[in-house]
């Protein structure tokens, strides 16, 4: 078998259309512009990446981006007083401290300080708790890229067997809150699971969120399931700098039904959902109905 490949560059590049065209709307008939604060604390290289590509993306679906760019120093009480003006911003509809932060700051305390409407990464304890109990929530957004690249490829994913390959707050636990809100069997896997190849080769839906590359062989893989590789891992080959996953892509490829390649896969699908969060954030700040198929 060779594995359908989930193209999540252009999927990404549908729902940021998508998110444009319902911008241009709100715009038209009620006179908002979803805005964006991105905060970023510190010079670290991979964040200004991150942060410059986000800036970027948001005015591109004609919302409004708001950079607030502090100093490595920066005071806690100085980072909480700007999030406190944001919270109170009525043209901010969405907030993301882009992590991680300087060690002297206390980032859940930062995190916890966000408006939990206007947490667009969905970090806010209250948003962990609500998508735990199933209710309302805004959800992180690299695995609601995966969840939606899932429905799209699936349709319907009720009673598959997922294992989830990492359990951290970011990614691998609130992934397999979506995968049982969705009514998979989940299972999360961790550094300390046993016979992990045996729990793997159950799973119709594997999701690696480990951050070791290519660990994750093709003989781990039952035949016919889907694979979702969140991870990205820089390594030397050949003389040159490679991104690569957290599986094994060309031998997973030969067994697996369908695969996310690693670039071009669940990546770009994150900032996609940054977008849509703060979308939907600003609607429901504005008691409007909310766009469908853009939040889980
Ligand atoms: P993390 O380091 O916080 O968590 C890694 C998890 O993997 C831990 O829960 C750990 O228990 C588990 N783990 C470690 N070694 C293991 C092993 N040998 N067997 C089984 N499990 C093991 O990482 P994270 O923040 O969840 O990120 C995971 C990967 O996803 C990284 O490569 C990261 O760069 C990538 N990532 C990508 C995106 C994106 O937008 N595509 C977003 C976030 C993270």
């Amino acid at each position: 078998m060779v594995a359908q490949v989930i193209d999540g560059k252009a999927f990404a590049a549908k729902l940021r259309a998508q998110v444009a065209e319902q911008v241009a709307t709100l715009k038209e008939a009620h006179g908002i512009i979803p805005g964006l604060a991105v905060v970023l604390v510190g010079e670290d290289p991979a964040s200004q990446v991150y942060v410059r590509s986000k800036g970027k993306q948001t005015v591109e679906v004609g919302m409004n981006s708001y950079e607030h760019k502090l100093d490595a120093s920066t005071s806690e009480e100085d980072l909480l007083a700007l999030i406190d003006r944001l919270n109170n911003d009525p043209e901010v509809h969405g907030i993301l401290v882009q992590l991680p932060l300087p060690k002297h700051l206390n980032e859940d305390l930062v995190i916890n300080a966000i408006d939990p409407a206007k947490d667009v990464d969905g970090f806010h304890i209250s948003n962990v708790g609500l998508l735990g109990t199933g209710q309302k929530s805004m959800v992180p957004c690299t695995p609601l890229g995966c969840l939606m690249m899932l429905r799209d490829h699936h349709g319907s994913l009720s009673g598959m067997d997922a294992v989830v390959i990492g359990r951290s707050n970011i990614v691998g636990k609130p992934m397999a809150q979506l995968l049982l809100g969705d009514s998979c069997t989940v299972t999360i896997a961790h550094s300390r699971t046993k016979n992990l190849a045996e729990v793997v080769r159950r799973a119709d839906i594997v999701v690696a969120a480990v951050g070791r590359p290519e660990m994750v062989p093709g003989d781990w893989i039952k035949p016919g399931a889907t694979v979702i590789d969140v991870g990205i891992n820089r390594i030397e080959r050949d003389g040159k700098t490679k991104l690569v996953g957290d599986v094994h892509y060309d031998s997973c490829a030969e067994v697996a039904g369908a695969i996310t390649p690693v670039p071009g896969g669940v990546g770009p699908m994150t900032i996609a959902c940054l977008l849509a969060n703060t979308l939907t954030a600003c609607t429901r700040a504005n008691n409007l109905p909310e766009p469908k198929g853009l939040t889980a």
